[in-house]
C-alpha cells in the first residue's frame, strides 16, 4: 500500500494497545493526503515513548534532547525554509522540560507543526507523575496523589499565542488525520495536543474513559476564529471533553518577517558561503 512509504522496517515495540499506534497511523495517512513524499519533512523527536516513532517513519528524522524539540526544529526550519518541519513531543517532555522552549516558539510562529502525545503520565521511566497528570492521580512519585494543578495545553497555547490550536484523540484515527492535515497546511506555528492513553500505567485517562467523553468542537458549532470562545472550551474537562480545532488565526510567520529569509531570497542552505566578504567586520573590532 502507499502508505506503507512512510514506514520502515523496524520492530515496533511499544505496548499492546498503546495510543501511540493510532497517531503512527493518522501521521503516515496525514503525510499521503498531503502528497508529501518521506523526504520532504523532517520529524524531531523528543524523549519518552513517542520518541520511538523515530524507528518506524521512513523521513528525515532527529532524536532531541528531553524538551528541547523545539529549539532544534527552529533551527532546522530557519536554516531549510522549503522544509516540512515537525515536532514529536511527549506531555512531560513538552510541557516539563520544554516548557519555557514552548512558550516563546509559539509566539514566534514560525511555520512548524508541534504534535504532543499526551498520556498524562512519564511512560518510558515507567509512571511517574507528569505535568498534565490530574490532580490528586497516584503514580510510583505522587503515592498520595499528585498535588499540583495540572498544565492545561490548550489554554496555555493560546496564552502562549499560538496561531493553530488542536486537540485530537489517537481512538479516532479519522478525526486525527485531518487536525494533522489541516495543522501540516497551516501557515504558523500549530499545536495538536493527542490525548494518547498509555494502557500500561495509566489507569483512569484510559481509551474508554475518553469514548464516554469526548465530543467534537465543530459539531457543537464552536467558532474556531473567536479566541475568547477558545479559551472558555480549552477550560472544559471533566464529563464532556472538546476534541478538534480550537483556535486559528493568519499572522505573519517569523520566516516573513526576516530580511534573510523573505519569500524571494534562497534558504540559508542554499546560500553561498564560501565567497562572503567578512574582512570589513573584523574591522570594525581592531
Ligand atoms: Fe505506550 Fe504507555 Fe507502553 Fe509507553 S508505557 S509504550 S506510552 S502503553
Amino acid at each position: 500500500m502507499e502508505i506503507d512509504k512512510f514506514k520502515t522496517e523496524e520492530k515496533v515495540t511499544w505496548c499492546q494497545g498503546c495510543g501511540n499506534f493510532g497517531i503512527w497511523v493518522a501521521l503516515r495517512q496525514a503525510f499521503l493526503e498531503l502528497g508529501w513524499g518521506p523526504e520532504d519533512v523532517l520529524l524531531v523527536y523528543g524523549i519518552g515513548c513517542h520518541g520511538h516513532m523515530i524507528n518506524y517513519l521512513n523521513n528525515y528524522g532527529f532524536d532531541a534532547l528531553h524538551g528541547r524539540g523545539l529549539p532544534l526544529a527552529q533551527g532546522a526550519k530557519l536554516a531549510n525554509k522549503n522544509l516540512n518541519v515537525i515536532v514529536i513531543a511527549g506531555d512531560g517532555d513538552q510541557f516539563g522540560e520544554g516548557g519555557n522552549h514552548f512558550i516563546h516558539a509559539a509566539r514566534r510562529n514560525l511555520d512548524i507543526t508541534c504534535i504532543i502525545h499526551d498520556n498524562q503520565i512519564y511512560g518510558l521511566t515507567v509512571g511517574q507523575t507528569s505535568p498534565t497528570s490530574e490532580k490528586g492521580f497516584v503514580t510510583k512519585s505522587t503515592p498520595h496523589g499528585a498535588p499540583d494543578q495540572p498544565v492545561n495545553p490548550i489554554s496555555l497555547s493560546l496564552a502562549s499565542e499560538a496561531s493553530f490550536v488542536a486537540r485530537g484523540f489517537s481512538g479516532d484515527v479519522k478525526h486525527l488525520t485531518k487536525l494533522f492535515v489541516d495543522g501540516l497546511k497551516h501557515k504558523g506555528f500549530s499545536v495538536i495536543d493527542v490525548l494518547q492513553p498509555c494502557v500500561t500505567l495509566n489507569h483512569l485517562n484510559t481509551f474508554q474513559y475518553f469514548f464516554q467523553r469526548v465530543y467534537k468542537l465543530d459539531e457543537a458549532g464552536h467558532n474556531h476564529n473567536d479566541k475568547i470562545s477558545a479559551f472558555t472550551k480549552s477550560f472544559e474537562w471533566g464529563d464532556k471533553i472538546p476534541i478538534g480545532l480550537f483556535y486559528k488565526e493568519e499572522r505573519p510567520i517569523l520566516e516573513e518577517l526576516l530580511p534573510q529569509l523573505k519569500p524571494e531570497e534562497k534558504s540559508l542552505v542554499d546560500q553561498d558561503i564560501y565567497n562572503i566578504e567578512i574582512k570589513s567586520l573584523f574591522e570594525e573590532f581592531k
